[in-house]
């Protein structure tokens, strides 16, 4: 039942024929490529659908300099996923410029954006990367848009503690909850801290759509998203963001065997089991219950996190899948996975019964 037609190939690393050969009966129908305007006009040339990928916020030289970079709690600096903190004015004066050139170019259909959020638990070694952004101009924003910081800092600190292991009050309570909503009763200010993260990605895109769309109404904004088990705390909401984006990709890689996946399933998920059960209050058991409660994956058969990092199974692609469309509402998917997954068939089986006719390929 593999209705799966079209394949894009995001920057193909064989010639095309290849490719064909190799999805026999199956077009390729797109390129997503990096800013190579060589390898773009080829591609347009080709008669390929043509996008070009951007890093959104790159921490690339001079953005690495310390007065561009996220703070945690304690006011240290991190880079996360390459990027600095995105609520710089001249750190969004270069998303927009980026966007405004690739989309200007001649033949290419759209842009998509890469890393348009916050930090996960896996955007870093460090786990203080992700309880961020507490710099001055994020903590003026969020005030500016209603936000209680104190109650954010207080109870992101208090996050913190649980996975140091430091605080086992909250440890006690936390074993407890049996769904996200739980989660935000007893930790208020995670509630606030992602709805202000949500609140800066809408408007991030928002600009996005506007300069794509200034080159031309017909151009298309395009997006990599997060996988919505753990979407809403990088600050992507697809409900919120279906207002902005015309095609998504959501990355749906549920099987990473490296040492370091960002945005990747399986890291993800192991990372947040291994931060909670690192706790000496909460076994790998009840870590695992946390995680399925506030992601809403079901986790069942996986002992710990090392269980999970070798990989989820392609229902659960499924499910992610089916959440995006559901909650996108008509805006275009088409998931990305990992071209050298090990069951590339099992993934056109299950996305074909979402009606999904495309796949992406990284
Ligand atoms: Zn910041």
């Amino acid at each position: 039942m593999d209705e799966i037609r079209k394949i894009w190939l995001h920057n193909p690393k064989m010639p095309l024929e290849n490719y064909n050969k190799l999805f026999e009966g199956k077009q390729i129908e797109a390129v997503i490529l990096g800013n190579d305007i060589n390898k773009i006009h080829r591609a347009v040339d080709e008669g390929l659908r043509t996008f070009v990928c951007l890093h959104s916020f790159s921490a690339k030289p001079h953005f690495d300099n310390e007065e561009y970079l996220c703070r945690d709690i304690e006011g240290n600096s991190h880079i996360w996923f390459g990027s600095p903190c995105p609520n710089k004015a001249p750190v969004l004066e270069r998303f927009i410029s980026n966007i405004e050139k690739a989309a200007s170019i001649d033949g290419v259909e759209g842009v998509f954006l890469d890393g348009c959020r916050f930090a996960s638990p896996c955007s870093s070694e460090k786990a203080e990367a992700f309880l961020t952004c507490f710099c001055s101009d994020c903590c003026k924003k969020s005030e500016d848009l209603g936000f209680d910081m104190d109650i954010i800092k207080r109870d992101v600190k208090e996050l913190y503690n649980l996975i140091t292991g430091t605080d086992s009050n909250i440890a006690v309570e936390i074993k407890y909850i049996r769904s996200r909503e739980d989660l935000y009763c007893v930790l208020p200010g995670l509630k606030e801290w992602i709805d202000f993260r949500t609140a800066c990605v809408n408007g991030f895109l928002e600009l996005a759509r506007d300069t794509v769309k200034r080159c031309s109404e017909d151009k298309k904004l395009c997006m990599y998203s997060f996988f919505p088990a753990i979407s809403p705390a990088v600050g992507q909401r697809y409900a919120e963001m279906r207002e902005y984006v015309d095609i998504f990709s959501p990355m749906l890689y549920r099987r990473y065997d490296r040492p370091s996946g960002p945005a990747c399933m399986d890291h993800e998920i192991s990372r947040l089991v291994k931060l909670l059960s690192g706790n000496p209050y909460i076994s790998p058991t009840e870590a695992i219950q946390i995680v399925q409660a506030i992601t809403g994956l079901s986790l069942e058969g996986f002992n710990n996190a090392e269980d999970i990092k070798q990989g989820l199974k392609t229902v659960h692609v499924y499910e992610e899948a089916k959440r995006v469309i559901d909650e996108v509402d008509g805006r275009k998917v088409v998931p990305i996975i990992m071209a050298d997954d090990p069951d590339i068939p099992g993934h056109f089986y299950q996305f074909s019964k979402l009606g999904l006719d495309t796949v992406n390929l990284f």
